[in-house]
């Protein structure tokens, strides 16, 4: 029997996150495969993007991520 897809989800590397930068206040919006993820027991996982504007860190909470908008249907 082929397996049945019940409730589609979708791959954590696509979820959308946004975070400003605290040097230059660019707001950015980018893709958890985009970020560079860093386990933190204590106060939480992150990932870290460097700003495309000033180069600097720029971390969120790795658990803020969206899922990435549904695909418009053919
Ligand atoms: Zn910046």
């Amino acid at each position: 029997m082929a397996i049945e897809v019940i409730s589609r989800g979708h791959l954590p590397e696509n979820d959308q996150f946004e975070a400003s930068c605290s040097n230059c206040k660019s707001t950015l919006r980018f893709l958890r495969s985009d970020g560079k993820l860093t386990f933190d027991q204590r106060d939480g996982d992150f990932l870290t993007v460097a700003c495309p504007v000033c180069g600097t860190s720029v971390n969120v909470a790795a658990n803020k991520g969206k899922p990435p908008p549904p695909r418009p249907s053919r």
